[in-house]
């Protein structure tokens, strides 16, 4: 924005003097606008009933009536004389000059006679004059009908200059181009961003590599008679470093990099899209080569037609229409490269994926334990850390965090030691800054639990925790807390084995775990209480998965009701019968059932450790694995661990 400022710099004198000039006649304009509203307003005629003005004409007062045939409206003159006896009647308000009064009949109003038959009535001294007329479009009438269209056209002058104005302009008339792509383009910038910058995603940079590679040296690959290919879809979670990369792979290849937010051709005017998207290829041609990269594209890119008869959004895919025109139109190895970033690939519209459009997928996805790692050595890299740092430490309590998470936890870090007055970011500060992250601020003071609720509370995260010791297939846990977070009031954190494939057993133990607090309420207080709200959501949540997608019920079968196409979209017939439904209900009832049973009896034989946990954790309102080591012994473990390795998907924890 500021460079194109600069470029610019010889002309911005003379267009501030035009943009002043042209706001002078804004004013001007309204403020003459406003005087004739207001001069037209203060003589208007009263309106009356025609029977007013029949019993006017009786009393000989009407001077004069002004009859407009064709739209059925008359005006009256009365007698200067007899102004007076009106006048107090309508409470001043009655207009200085003629009319005085005017009046609607109905189309069966035949005038000619009526004010003939009427004056034949009256003594010749009283009779009125009769004007007829076929059309009442006097000047100052047609100026009403045009000021509406005229302020309308200024205003929507005026938006087009601001949202102009927003895009850094274009060339000829001042700002007003609402077509033109508000994309950024970074030329070379100082410092590009290169691979250096991007930790981990080892598989993702290598398949963009090839991209650099063809940007470099595109003769290798045509002297073979290879197509390059036209563009790239980055597909992953929000922060794993999407944009990162396609920043990172101009930078490799030292092209400009034009980018632009899906979001951005989705205006409220009709066709800014679609000229937006023609603007930017346009620019992208006199570039080439270069990238072009178009960020959080689902916001155009979303299947057509799918919507209809909720909300169709004929702009949107005019939108997409022009990108798919585009994308075809480009002559191959042209030297213009898409790419293009999304968390949703399975809703956008399968014509985007077709060969010469987005063809590859790249998918990115959440760093493992050495890519965080290594993530966090990039984010370090300016930070002054002390010296008996534990890198794997960190990386292993940040399981399922984004690349943007982790430059979140560094800076968050670096900002708390700063506030605590140290000197160098330490260790705790890393771990209070992945609590935060996690589960809120801590609300130290903000609530104030009664005695009761934080003993309710104590056991409540007791019975997750122990559960979660107990059962060989629950995840470890590391630490309780009873310090209110966000929402919850205390909060259970345990470490989530970095698996890709979860069996029966261990869904089955996960949702004793989430029920370990419910039933240690029920244990303690002989009642439910609304606390357990997020566990027994989470929990109906994986029975409904395990018996309709996973096929994980004897009744229901190895079928599985999951649509991965989205093309189901709002259908809402379901894919099984009624029957099948029922089926599936009393399924989720059951399985529910057993493993609450199963919970409270896992619970109630050991309410010796139970309990013990529960009152530590009262006392001190913090315990670690190593409080429970010492209370329920070792964790008990799985013999099949070794096939749990690597990727979970969150840091899991019980409110
Ligand atoms: P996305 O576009 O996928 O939502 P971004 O590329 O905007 O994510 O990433 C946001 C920030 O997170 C980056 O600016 C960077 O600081 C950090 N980040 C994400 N992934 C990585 C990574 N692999 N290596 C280093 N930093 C990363
Ligand atoms: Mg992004
Ligand atoms: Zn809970």
């Amino acid at each position: 924005m500021a460079d194109n400022q600069n470029n610019r710099g010889g002309n911005k004198p003379k267009r501030l003097v035009v943009r002043f000039n042209l706001s002078w006649l804004y004013i001007l304009l309204i403020l003459g606008i406003g005087y004739l509203l207001m001069t037209n307003g203060s003589a208007n005629p009263q309106k009356v009933e025609w029977a007013d003005v029949e019993a006017m004409i009786m009393a000989g007062d009407v001077k004069e009536i002004h009859f407009v045939r064709n739209d059925y409206k008359g005006s009256v003159t009365i007698r200067q004389d007899r102004l007076a006896k009106y006048s107090d009647r309508f409470g001043g308000n009655i207009p200085r000059q003629s009319p005085h009064f005017i009046f609607l009949t109905s189309t069966k109003f035949f005038p000619e006679e009526t004010f003939g038959q009427l004056n034949g009535e009256l003594p010749a001294d009283q009779r009125f004059k009769v004007v007829m007329e076929n059309n009442s479009r006097t000047w100052t009438q047609v100026l009403e009908w045009l000021i509406f269209p005229i302020l309308l056209i200024l205003m929507w002058v005026w938006m087009f200059r601001g949202i102009g104005r927003n895009m850094g302009g274009g060339g000829g008339m001042p700002g007003f181009n609402p077509g033109k792509a508000p994309s950024k383009i970074s030329e070379k910038p100082e410092h590009p961003v290169t691979f250096k910058d991007v930790a981990g995603l080892y598989g993702a940079k290598e398949e963009v590599k090839e991209i650099v590679d063809f940007l470099k040296s595109p003769a290798k690959y045509t002297a073979l008679g290879a197509k390059i290919p036209q563009g790239a879809l980055l597909v992953g979670p929000p922060g794993t470093g999407k944009t990162l990369l396609a920043k990172a792979v101009a930078g490799e290849a030292a092209v400009p990099f034009l980018s632009i937010s899906g979001s951005d051709f989705v205006e409220m005017f009709v066709g800014v899209g679609a000229s937006r998207v023609r603007d930017l290829f346009q620019q992208a041609k006199e570039k080439a080569p270069c990238i072009v990269f178009i960020d959080e594209i689902d916001a155009v890119g979303r299947a057509r037609g799918k919507n209809v008869g909720f909300s169709s959004n004929d702009e949107r895919e005019n939108t997409l229409n022009q990108l798919l025109t585009e994308m075809d139109g480009f002559s191959t190895n042209s030297g213009v490269i898409v790419l293009a970033a999304t968390n949703r690939a399975d809703i956008l519209d399968k014509a985007l994926m077709r060969a010469g459009r987005f063809d590859r997928q790249i998918h990115v996805d959440l760093p493992e334990l050495k890519e965080r790692e290594e993530i966090f050595k990039v984010h370090m890299r300016s930070l002054k850390i002390a010296e008996n740092f534990d890198l794997e430490f960190i990386a292993k309590h940040t399981p399922g965090f984004s690349g943007a998470d982790i430059a979140n936890v560094c800076n968050e870090a670096a900002l708390t030691a700063a506030r605590k007055g140290k000197n160098s970011v330490e260790m705790q500060d890393f771990l209070d800054a992945v609590d935060r992250i996690v589960g809120g601020i801590e609300r130290k003071n903000a609530t104030i639990m009664t005695p009761a609720e934080k003993r309710t509370t104590a056991y409540h995260e007791a019975g997750h925790a122990v559960v979660g010791w107990l059962l060989p297939n629950a995840d470890p846990v590391f630490k309780v807390s009873l310090v209110p977070r966000g929402q919850a009031l205390g909060i259970t954190w345990s470490l989530p084995s970095e698996r890709k494939i979860v069996s029966k057993s261990v869904m089955l133990d996960q949702m004793c775990m989430l029920y370990g607090g419910r039933v240690a309420e029920e244990i303690i207080n002989g009642e439910p209480a609304t606390g357990a709200l997020n566990d027994l959501e989470r929990l109906t949540k994986i029975a409904y998965s395990m018996v309709q997608y996973y096929g994980m019920s004897d009744k229901i079968g190895q079928i599985s009701f999951y649509d991965s196409t989205g093309s189901r979209g709002y259908d809402l017939s379901k894919p099984y019968s009624e029957k099948t439904a029922e089926m599936i209900d009393q399924e989720v009832r059951s399985l529910v059932d057993g493993m609450h049973d199963r919970t409270m009896d896992l619970l109630r034989s050991n309410m010796d450790a139970f309990t013990k946990v529960a009152e530590i954790l009262l006392e001190k309102e913090v315990i670690f694995a190593d409080d429970l080591e010492a209370i329920l012994g070792p964790k008990v473990k799985a013999e099949t661990d070794a096939v749990k390795e690597d990727n979970g998907d969150g840091n899991e924890q019980c409110s």
